[in-house]
């Protein structure tokens, strides 16, 4: 079934009919070893679950986009490599999306990636957690407000200034869903940090104590206990390292079993009405300093509005002809299958 575009209000078409063959090309994206290299049924079936809290909660413009989301997609296949690119998709961008979070993900990786290796010679990483108490769902827009705020202090700090000559700064918000726990659905906005200083930081005097960085984030945000706030170097030895560091780091917003609650739609709706308002319009992801210079200079794009296709630029080899794949999503079979291959020669003609 789909969201008919043309009505009001949202019709359901079985569309398993469409395509008798369906179940003999159902798209399945996996490598030489047989394993699973992205679930793209998953994917779509967790953003199928926020389709219908839109549509419960009566937002009609989101359920359309959200359903609509990852519905045609475009490969190109090397068949002897096995490689597989994604070329064009329809993807929603909405910012609870599950499919689309995960594009943002990737896409947020490879710059960091792309930035850290650009600034690894001359600079050392710091990883820094922010933290405060859990608030509830009617605090939450208020208290990320708060969060953004006390952030801009802190980078204003005669300390912090000193020392950090750029940073990357992502917005992270959990939600508790242990009902044994008297933090039970209130949610936990913070942030992850990526800081860049000079590799002599650690013996200079411009070095900043795990104590100190908690006592000014108490400072900036005007907190009456101290705060949690976690520091630690960025292990950035060998490729290995950087890579778990980078994935450490790059945590966007929210974890979709955070949002999508399968034992309780009432309280899943809920969740995804209250994050729905209180990331509207906010930057989740930002960068500064020499972050932000090298960011431009390397002419990387909007991580948050920017194309979702493209997350990465490991391309393929350009000596051979590839295929490519023309996937599409069946409502009917809940599953993607492959609609049409077009192979090298006619991709030429
Ligand atoms: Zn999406």
């Amino acid at each position: 079934m789909q969201f008919n575009k043309n009505q009001d209000n949202f019709a359901l078409i079985d569309d398993s009919n469409i395509c008798k063959n369906i179940s003999d090309n159902i798209f399945v994206d996996i490598d030489d070893n047989g394993v699973i290299r992205n679930d793209w049924q998953g994917d779509k079936l967790k953003n199928l679950e926020l389709t219908g809290s839109y549509e419960r909660l009566g937002d009609k413009k989101k359920a359309y986009q959200c359903c609509d989301c990852g519905t045609y997609m475009e490969f190109s296949y090397d068949p002897i490599t096995n490689k597989r690119k994604l070329r064009v998709a329809n993807f929603c961008k909405l910012r609870l999306c599950p499919m689309c979070i995960k594009r943002r993900q990737k896409k947020i990786y490879h710059q960091m990636s792309k930035i850290m290796n650009e600034l690894e010679k001359d600079y050392a990483f710091l990883f820094l957690t922010l933290t405060q108490k859990n608030v509830t769902g009617d605090e939450l827009k208020d208290e990320i407000s708060r969060l953004t705020k006390g952030w801009d202090r802190l980078a204003k700090r005669r300390p912090f200034k000193n020392a950090v000559k750029g940073w990357f700064r992502a917005l992270e918000i959990t939600h508790n869903l242990e009902k044994k726990s008297s933090n039970y659905d209130t949610y936990h906005p913070h942030f992850h940090v990526v800081l860049v200083v000079n590799k002599s930081y650690f013996k200079k005097k411009d070095y900043i104590k795990h104590e100190e960085w908690r006592q000014m984030w108490q400072e900036c945000m005007e907190l009456d206990y101290l705060p949690q706030v976690n520091i630690k170097r960025f292990k950035t030895s060998g490729e290995k390292e950087l890579k778990k560091s980078v994935s450490e780091a790059v945590k966007y917003t929210v974890k979709d079993n955070d949002v999508l609650i399968p034992d309780n739609q009432e309280l899943q709706d809920k969740t995804v009405a209250i994050l729905t308002k209180a990331i509207a319009r906010r930057r989740l992801v930002a960068f500064g300093g020499v972050f932000k210079e090298v960011h431009k200079k390397l002419n990387l794009d909007d991580v948050e509005d920017g194309d979702l296709v493209n997350t990465d630029s490991d391309d393929l080899r350009e000596d051979v002809g590839y295929y490519r794949e023309i996937v599409m999503w069946n409502f009917g079979y809940s599953n993607y299958y492959i609609n049409e291959i077009k192979l090298p020669e006619e991709e030429q003609s």
